[in-house]
């Protein structure tokens, strides 16, 4: 039986880990943290009594990497298509507007894909003109070639195809914002067209939006835990991969730290490893010359703001009662709806990370009164997560250097959001990335 060391726990690795146990590999997986999951973990807060998300997910219709992983792993049911739920097969985007207003972007029942041109057709929020210069570009991202954008970034994208300040601003930033976490000038416009045909021109379910019905880490990560458990694959967490000699040909050995018996381990007995750790902390062991590895990552931020509400706080906004809005035209992007808690997310927020927390509170308050008349004693408590390097900024450099699987060190196989999935950096390039190196491994490629 061939063994192979997986280095981190993040889903790039548990990924690798999972599709080689399947194939009856010999598996060691090293975790330098006290928890599996990397970026997309839950915890429990003591003050609330609540499990909370680092930071709320979301998966699409298209994530196909992801969806065939949770029914490999038997966790399919712990995922709900989200919106409305009386119409859970359908696109349904309710947005907060200022001054206390509604409006939603709603597919119809028209067969795939009349039902999304219907849904933009009917979006209240624009003019008929921009609707129609709306619809005629959406229909055109199908058979644009994407490669012929590469020195373009989104904004000169959207405004180059005739797209008017207002419906960049509620349509496209956005899905842009969103799914790139950076801004529309410092996005390529190709993965931007890469990800709207995935969304919107593979098929009828792939621009649905999907939520975890649990905390994070039952969701996700207990589950692909249990199945690596059951596949006799090794897992060590608190153990950070310190070091690693390798010559041209091979990796010899790994040295790691193991921060629960305060000593230093050297592992040899491997025939391939597989580093599925964030590149700045891959950088630290490793040649980049000798790797021949160009990319030059810059990272954004994500802030997520946690609102407890009152109890009376609760029964007067009882009009926010769909699972999840977008706020129009604002630096405040998602609400998630948990009841009487509040998840708001700021995507692209690094002008936050070095504030604290009671400023951010405030700031963000603020915000929120301009759509629903919220005040300080509406709040009973708040918990403010940031994560500083949620993802890396993918402009067009960055993009065109992203390393492959294959490494010139022929037993060391890479994986990570930020490798060459073609995809951002989110769950779904993970998920991608740690099945083509694991599957580089199995059949040898
Ligand atoms: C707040 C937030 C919200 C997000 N929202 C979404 C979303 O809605 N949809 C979406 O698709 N994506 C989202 N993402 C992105 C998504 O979480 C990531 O793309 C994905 O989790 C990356 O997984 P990974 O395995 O590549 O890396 P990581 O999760 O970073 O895993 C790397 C692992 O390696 C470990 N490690 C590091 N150094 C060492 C070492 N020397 N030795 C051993 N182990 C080591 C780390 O501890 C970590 O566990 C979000 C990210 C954040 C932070």
């Amino acid at each position: 039986m061939k063994k192979v060391l997986v280095i981190g726990g993040g889903l790039a690795g548990l990924t690798a880990a999972a599709f080689l146990v399947k194939n009856k590999f010999d598996v060691t997986l090293l975790e330098a943290s006290p928890k599996l999951g990397g970026r997309v973990y839950s915890f429990f807060d003591e003050e609330t009594k609540t499990e909370i998300d680092n930071g709320q997910h979301i998966l699409m219709g298209c994530y196909s990497e992801t969806l065939t992983l949770l029914k490999m792993i038997n966790a399919s049911q712990n995922f709900h298509v989200g919106g409305d739920k009386k119409n859970h097969k359908q696109l349904v985007i309710n947005y907060l507007d200022k001054n206390q207003k509604q409006f939603k972007l709603q597919s119809s029942r028209l067969p795939y894909p009349f039902n999304l041109l219907s849904a933009l057709l009917s979006f209240k929020a624009i003019s008929l003109k921009d609707k129609l210069s709306l619809i005629r570009f959406f229909i055109r991202i199908k058979f644009i070639d994407s490669t012929k954008l590469t020195n373009l970034n989104v904004n000169q994208w959207l405004i180059s195809e005739k797209q008017s300040e207002r419906v960049i601003k509620i349509f496209w930033e956005i899905i842009s914002i969103g799914a790139l976490n950076t801004s529309t000038e410092k996005a390529s416009a190709k993965i931007f067209c890469d990800i709207l045909k995935q969304i919107f021109w593979t098929d009828k379910n792939s621009s649905l939006i999907i939520l975890p019905s649990l905390p994070l880490s039952k969701s996700f990560i207990e589950p692909l835990y249990s199945y690596l458990i059951e596949n006799n694959c090794k897992v060590f967490l608190s153990e950070k991969c310190v070091s690693l000699e390798y010559t041209d040909e091979k990796i010899s050995n790994f040295v790691t730290y193991s921060n629960k018996e305060s000593m230093k381990k050297v592992y040899k007995d491997f025939d391939y490893v597989i580093s599925a750790i964030p590149y700045y902390a891959l950088e630290k062991l490793i040649d980049k010359n000798l790797f021949a590895l160009k990319p030059d990552f810059k990272y954004s931020s994500i802030l997520n703001v946690h609102l407890w509400l009152t109890e009376s706080a609760a029964s007067k906004f009882n009009f926010i009662d769909k699972e999840f809005y977008a706020f129009n035209n604002s630096e405040l992007h998602w609400l998630f709806n948990k009841g009487s808690h509040w998840n708001i997310v700021i995507s692209n927020a690094d002008k936050f990370m070095g504030i604290d927390k009671e400023e951010i509170f405030r700031s963000i308050l603020n915000e929120l009164k301009s759509f629903i008349p919220i005040n300080n004693e509406d709040v009973s408590c708040y918990k403010i997560i940031k994560e500083k390097r949620a993802t890396f900024i993918p402009d067009g450099i960055t993009l065109e250097n992203r390393p492959s699987a294959e490494t010139k060190i022929k037993n060391l196989f890479l994986a990570g959001d930020w490798t060459d999935t073609k995809l951002p950096a989110t769950i779904e390039s993970a998920i991608k990335s740690g099945r083509i190196a694991a599957e580089k491994i199995i059949y040898n490629l």
